[in-house]
């Protein structure tokens, strides 16, 4: 397998792969960075470099690398019964133990799920339901479902159009009708001549704005992160949520919680909606269900539109070949079962969770650092030019990638949102490794604040 050298690798890939959200040209002239092997958090690349992964491949794997329970599950699951499908009344016991082991992990109004094979999927599944559900109430008018700016859905064209990225909209002809979107709850951006809390508060009216705009009996359903991950880990005031649940149940309108990132104890409880303080009807998950391994995402449906579609429903028109693939859910499933026995959600809540708050709040004296905080295992921190000003660095400097060019060499994976540079470290790292990527983000930053003052970049 690893025959090849690395030039070989970049050459086969440059003349075949189109990687996704790429500059085909720019890459290939490039050569892509080719990944190995992993243990625990971190990574080897095909030149044998070491690299820790503080963000967990893709936000996925949350329980780290080279768990055997999960790699002997979909052995074991694949010599078994590798695939059947639950569409002509048939189903597979993996299926049903993941469906049963999900009603007891997630709150407790909800006791179904629908199978997808991703995120996007599952928020496609979103919008099919929740407009079917209002249809089954006798009132189809209801088809707009809001969503707010610069959040992360997906990337078909339902999860794009949901998503708030105006260069995904800008790629074909994008939102599909019926979408519309409000503004993020981005303190530091938007609010910071309020305190957060007041700010929290201004940003969930701008919802109901838009219902009375739009008209309540128009409304289907409102959608949201419980804190942006793509968009930056845009974490909101602690009152914002609170106040859009109250928003949503005046008007009785869906809330839809997408948990893609947030699900599975990466916020320091199972799911982000618990540390935010709200119920949603409906919530989309992926990526950590099977900590990445192999792919499975879905939707929980809540007892409000559970009732009514089983109940007055008749045939869902819905579905997909691989909604509850066996070995997909038999991995879940030692995912899921090794999460409890780790117990990897009090370890982000109680250990490392606060552990990296207080390291992140310490960033704070960083000359280049803005801003930085976290929730459970997501974090962020702002570059700008004058810290006591928030004043940004002009965009076209693309400073958050100088940055993470110095932690690729450097040996760390942080992820760059403009200027925003985020991590979300496997929950399995411990509190020796948090010093050490510590050691390396400080680094990092040292080398770009020199970078900044050498091209003349500072105040
Ligand atoms: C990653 C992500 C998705 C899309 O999941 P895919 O498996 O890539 O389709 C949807 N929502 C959120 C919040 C995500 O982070």
């Amino acid at each position: 397998m690893n025959a090849r050298t690395t030039a070989e690798w970049q050459a086969a890939d440059a003349a075949h792969f189109l990687h996704p959200f790429t500059d085909f040209q720019s890459l290939a002239k490039k050569g892509s960075r080719v990944i190995t092997k992993a243990h625990n958090i971190y990574l080897t690349d095909s030149d044998g470099h070491h690299i820790l992964d503080a963000m967990s491949g893709l936000w996925c794997v949350n329980v780290g690398y080279g768990q055997e329970a999960l790699v002997e599950a979909a052995a074991r699951q694949m010599r078994e019964l590798p695939f059947y499908n639950a569409f002509f009344q048939t189903a597979t016991p993996p299926a049903i133990e993941l469906a049963e082991l999900l009603a007891q992990v997630t709150p407790p109004q909800f006791q179904h799920v629908f199978f997808s094979g991703s995120g996007s999927e599952g928020n496609d599944t979103i919008v099919r339901m929740v407009r079917r559900y209002w249809d089954l109430m006798g009132q189809p008018q209801r088809s707009v479902i809001i969503s707010r700016h610069n959040a992360y859905h997906g990337s078909t064209m339902a999860g794009a159009s949901l998503g708030g990225m105006s260069g995904m909209h800008a790629q074909g002809g994008l939102p599909i009708p019926g979408i519309v979107h409000i503004q993020q709850p981005y303190w530091y951006e938007l609010g910071r001549s309020m305190s957060k809390d007041e700010f929290g508060l201004v940003a969930a009216r701008w919802l109901e704005e838009k219902i009375l705009a739009v008209g309540p009996e128009n409304v289907a359903a409102f959608i949201g992160e419980p804190i942006q991950g793509a968009g930056g880990v845009i974490i909101p005031p602690t009152t914002y949520w609170p106040e859009i649940q109250r928003i949503c149940d005046r008007h009785g309108i869906l809330l839809v919680s997408d948990e893609v990132i947030t699900g599975f104890g990466r916020t320091g409880q199972w799911f982000g909606c618990e540390t935010m303080g709200f119920k949603p009807d409906l919530m989309t998950f992926a990526k950590g269900v099977t900590s990445g391994y192999v792919p499975l995402g879905g939707v929980m449906v809540g007892e409000r539109v559970a009732k009514v579609l089983i109940e007055t429903g008749g045939e869902f028109n819905h579905g997909y070949t691989y909604s509850g693939h066996p070995v997909a859910c038999a991995v879940a499933l030692a995912n899921i079962q090794l999460i409890q026995d780790l117990k990897l959600v009090e370890h982000v809540r109680d250990d490392v969770g606060p552990y990296l708050a207080e390291q992140y709040a310490a960033l704070r004296e960083h000359p280049l650092v803005g801003d930085a905080e976290s929730c459970g295992l997501m974090a962020a921190l702002i570059l700008v030019k004058d810290k006591t000003l928030g004043t940004p660095f002009p965009a076209e400097l693309e400073l958050g990638m100088v940055c993470r060019g110095h932690c690729f060499r450097e040996g760390v994976i942080m992820r760059a949102v403009g200027d925003r540079m985020i991590i979300a470290p496997p929950l399995v790292i411990t509190r020796a490794q948090i010093d050490e990527m510590m050691a390396l983000i400080r680094r990092c930053l040292d080398l770009t604040l020199a970078d900044a003052v050498r091209q003349g970049w500072m105040a």
